[in-house]
């Protein structure tokens, strides 16, 4: 069942998704190579308890941090690590949340570490493009697999693949509520989307094939191929004008 969030309900998600984005600010400021994920956890904790928050993840059906650091061809869930240093051309995913007022907010990106190749900074942009154009099919009326189709012929457009194992969700009093909400599929199917819904949109994308394979750990999950991955996130209100980004301020990208 897809839970409607009232006007008070969504902006209790606005606050936590207002921290979210200050914290990404601060990290493309501080996230450098030499720096350890352990470093990059601490820093997001600190910045979401200061700002009277909770950390979403940590805990989360026992996850041992606050930030998903996924790094190379390792797609999401990636723990933290004082022994893992980021390097130079690496690529690195940043997946958060925050709890306001018993609400989640939920935001991903993808940072590079320095330079890298032109063909690795393609796979970024097309998986940062195909998360907008799914928010651009969140209106009343749309149905869901509008937006799970949005992502998709992007992405493949550009001869990248996503990710079928793990998907987008509804959001609200639980981290994960209906719907699922895959990044791929005919468009046209699933429920129409309406006002006061609010659903978390995050394509996964590779540059190889699309399976996946999690390790010992228990959690991180990469490609089966060991090719490079992306991963991008909002949380977003369907709204009678439209889409609304809950983890968007000032218009920022990610
Ligand atoms: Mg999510």
């Amino acid at each position: 069942m897809i839970v409607l969030k009232s006007p008070r309900e969504i902006a209790l998600m606005r606050q936590g998704g207002d921290i979210l984005a200050d914290v990404i600010e601060h990290l493309r400021a501080v996230v450098r190579a030499g720096m350890s994920t352990k470093e990059i956890d601490e820093e997001v904790e600190s910045f979401i308890k200061r700002r009277g928050a909770k950390p979403a993840f940590k805990g989360y059906r026992g996850f041992p941090a606050t930030v998903c650091v996924s790094i190379n061809d390792e797609i999401v869930h990636g723990i933290p690590s004082s022994h893992r240093r980021l390097q130079e051309g690496e690529i690195v995913g940043l997946d958060l949340g925050c709890i306001v007022g018993g609400y989640y907010a939920d935001c991903a990106f993808t940072l590079a570490i320095g330079d890298v190749p032109s063909g690795v900074q393609k796979l970024l942009d097309v998986t940062r493009e195909s998360l907008e154009l799914a928010i651009d099919e969140c209106r009343p009326g749309r149905r869901l697999s509008d937006v799970s189709h949005a992502v998709q012929r992007h992405v493949e457009a550009h001869g990248f693949s996503v990710v079928r194992a793990f998907v987008g969700h509804g959001i609200g009093r639980a981290l994960h509520e209906d719907p699922q909400i895959p990044n791929f599929g005919e468009p046209g199917r699933g429920p129409q989307l309406k006002p006061g819904m609010v659903l978390a949109i995050e394509p996964m994308v590779t540059m190889g094939t699309w399976e996946v394979k999690i390790l010992d750990d228990g959690w991180t999950a990469v490609t089966r191929d060991g090719s490079l991955s992306a991963h991008f996130e909002h949380t977003i209100a369907v709204t009678e004008q439209g889409p609304d980004v809950l983890t968007r301020k000032n218009g920022n990208r990610l």
